[in-house]
């Protein structure tokens, strides 16, 4: 799966939240304007763009984005660790989002982490695994992450819907330090507002074998980027770092948008959080 953003699309971001005109971000870069939009526009840097310069005028690391110039990618995390754990990845309005389902292998309780686009694949995979859907935890509530909700509550109607947002029906916003439990799975959740001001991080552990808490982080961070958080920057940026970097490094990060990857990779390899 390719990353989520593309050089460009990390580039534009920083540059909008931190108000810098094409035409500067263009001279830090070593560029000509129009050289500099094509870089925007196709992802492609010229040979010679100064990242160390631009990076330090659009608050990203230099070295970083020129990982991501060269082609970095999270290296692929074996998920046969988490052996109750199914990404759904579905299509809609030009994009891809990715929905989450984890349940409980002995009591096959399992809970969705948000919906997508479709309620069918998750229909299907709830059918073939045999469970029972008990939950359903929202991140945030753009509509590409909650599309489906609609007809997955109407097909597990008995599933406790859970969500950040204080515009949510009072029985379905989240309690401050409430720990849910799916058979021996324990999710917790923390705030981590920024790129949606009812921005959610879910962590979930408890995982047979020991394997490493599970991080459904919605749009917070991506591998190699992060949602678009325009004037909450520093908001989005001190709430990854404190909320989800500081995890253990193992720990798996499930983005809404493009490749899974894990909290190590990321302090490495993330041009945001250097
Ligand atoms: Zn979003």
């Amino acid at each position: 799966m390719n990353l989520e953003d593309s050089l460009g699309d990390i580039l534009r971001k920083a540059r909008i939240s931190n108000q810098v005109d094409p035409g500067t971000a263009a001279g830090e870069a070593g560029l000509e304007v129009a050289e500099y939009e094509r870089l925007e526009e196709t992802g492609v840097a010229p040979e010679g763009t100064r990242f160390e310069p631009l990076g330090r005028r659009l608050t990203l690391s230099g070295p970083r984005l020129a990982g991501i110039a060269r082609g970095w990618r999270p290296e692929p995390v074996d998920l046969t660790q988490w052996q109750c754990l199914e990404v759904i990845t579905t299509a809609g309005e030009g994009m891809t989002v990715n929905a989450f389902l984890v349940w409980d292998p002995v009591t096959r309780a399992a809970a969705l982490f948000d919906t997508g686009f479709e309620a069918e694949p998750i229909v299907e995979l709830v059918g073939r695994h045999q469970l029972h859907l008990t939950h359903i935890f929202i991140t945030h509530s753009h509509g590409d992450h909650v599309a489906a909700l609609a007809p997955l509550r109407g097909r597990y109607p008995s599933a406790r819907v859970h969500s950040g947002s204080l515009r949510a029906p009072k029985d379905q916003r989240l309690v401050a330090g409430e720990v849910i439990s799916l058979g021996g799975l324990r999710i917790t959740h923390r705030e981590t507002p920024g790129h949606a001001e009812d921005g959610v991080t879910y962590v979930i552990t408890g995982w047979s074998g020991d394997a490493p808490a599970v991080l459904v982080v919605g749009d917070a961070i991506f591998a190699g980027s992060m949602g678009g958080a325009r004037d909450q920057l520093p908001l989005a940026r001190d709430r990854v770092l404190g909320m989800i970097l500081s995890m253990a490094e193992d720990s798996l990060i499930c983005p809404g948008h493009g490749p899974l990857t894990t909290v190590g990779q990321e302090k490495t390899h993330n041009p945001w959080f250097p």
